[in-house]
């Protein structure tokens, strides 16, 4: 407890030092540049004062209607609206033939263009004859009335072309998209979302349905760190836990918390499970995964009995193989003798390589904004969406992207 509330305590006084230190310079630049020190100071005491309690939501809250601020909206007639709903039905994003009239459940007529951009169907029943907006009879968009105003065919396919248009990389904001097709932020978020929802359903269903062949690598990772302090009550078993492991260590102010998950690779085949939350001191390493987690995140299912694993030096995977039944040989590194590849006899040079590539491609497509103590939800739920979405999308490949999420919608 004392060595690292002394520990605290020199980070502080460093801190006050730095500051000082600050002050000191400003004082001295005073003597000879009076009017340019003088604006430098009233803009560092305006920083302070902004960057501190409501003022700071408020600041927050200003920065974000900015970039919600609607551009000039995009050129549009009816003939391009019309071609945009042939293409959009073309790759599935709209049903080929519309459904049932949602007031009257009658037969719904010819589709015309209204507004100059808006695509209307006309129910054909005399006592209906209600226009509704063919984007709200869709069952992969938000289902709100509202949106099919705010959006029209044309900017609907352009929002997916630019959403698909990064490939493996992250996906484009819906603040960048909302500027770049000239509309509100809200409905471009929604449809993003749902966009998403439909990518990241089918990367989980690939990821619970595919077997691991031939040579495979497995590794785990962590892909979020997160401050727990010692009154969490989410976390409250695991810091439990650590504290009764480690009765004789001084206290950490607080832990950090590793989201891993398991995998493969066969670059465009992959499998990942999410381990359990660990809780290690500040500034440790991530812990190795132990045998016990790896055979209860099921991750070697996935991989066929006799296929070759490739591990990056932890033990336990050699464990886990055994007492799963595996068959097939497991292949070390010694990541702590510096070594990360390594030829061998067979042809195949050991480690993992790929998947730490693969790895740092999953992570750059999780981003950093995302709030980790989120209020709705669990954060690890919202962390998986974006691993599955990437993990889809690495199946698919970037060329064919387009039509297999229109594949997808239908
Ligand atoms: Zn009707």
């Amino acid at each position: 407890m004392d060595v690292w509330a002394a520990a605290v305590v020199e980070v502080l006084s460093t801190t006050c030092v730095a500051v000082r230190y600050q002050g000191v310079n400003v004082c001295g630049n005073s003597l000879t540049k009076t009017d340019d020190c003088a604006r430098k100071n009233q803009h560092r005491k305006q920083a302070s004062l902004a960057y501190c309690g409501k003022q700071a939501q408020q600041l927050r809250k200003q920065k974000d209607r900015e970039r919600r601020l609607k551009t000039s909206p995009m050129p549009s007639n009816p003939a391009l609206e019309i071609a945009a709903v042939e293409e959009l039905q073309k790759l599935g994003f709209l049903n080929s033939c519309p459904r049932r009239c949602p007031h009257c459940r009658g037969t719904l007529g010819q589709w015309s263009v209204r507004n100059g951009a808006e695509v209307y169907v006309r129910c054909v029943d005399n006592d209906c004859r209600r226009l509704v907006n063919l984007l709200t009879l869709q069952s992969w968009l938000p289902t709100c009335v509202r949106l099919g105003r705010k959006t029209t065919p044309s900017k609907l396919l352009m929002l997916i072309r630019s959403w698909v248009a990064t490939g493996l990389g992250r996906a484009p904001s819906a603040y960048n998209l909302a500027r770049a097709a000239g509309m509100s932020f809200k409905p471009v978020k929604a449809i993003l979302q749902c966009l998403q929802e439909l990518e990241s359903e089918a990367g989980r269903r690939l990821n619970d349905s595919l077997t691991l062949r031939g040579t495979v690598e497995v590794d785990a990772t962590s892909l979020r760190c997160v401050r727990v302090y010692k009154s969490t009550k989410r976390f409250g078993t695991p810091v439990r836990t650590w504290l009764a492991k480690h009765p004789h260590t001084p206290v950490p102010m607080y832990w950090l918390l590793h989201l891993g998950a398991v995998q493969r690779s066969d670059s465009r085949k992959l499998v990942v499970r999410l381990l359990e939350h660990k809780v290690v001191p500040a500034a440790a390493k991530p812990p190795p995964e132990a045998t016990a987690e790896i055979l209860q995140s099921k991750l070697l299912d996935s991989v066929q009995k006799n296929a070759t694993l490739m591990a990056d030096g932890a033990r336990s995977w050699t464990a886990a193989a055994r007492i799963s039944g595996h068959r097939g040989d497991t292949k070390h590194v010694s990541h702590s003798k510096a070594e990360f590849t390594k030829a061998s006899q067979s042809s195949k040079t050991l480690g993992t390589q790929l998947l730490d590539r693969t790895w740092g491609n999953i992570k750059c497509c999780v981003p950093p904004t995302l709030a980790s103590r989120a209020k709705q939800g669990l954060p690890e739920q919202q962390i998986l969406q974006y691993v599955y979405q990437a993990l889809w999308r690495r199946n698919i490949g970037a060329a064919g992207m387009l039509q297999h999420l229109g594949a997808l919608a239908k």
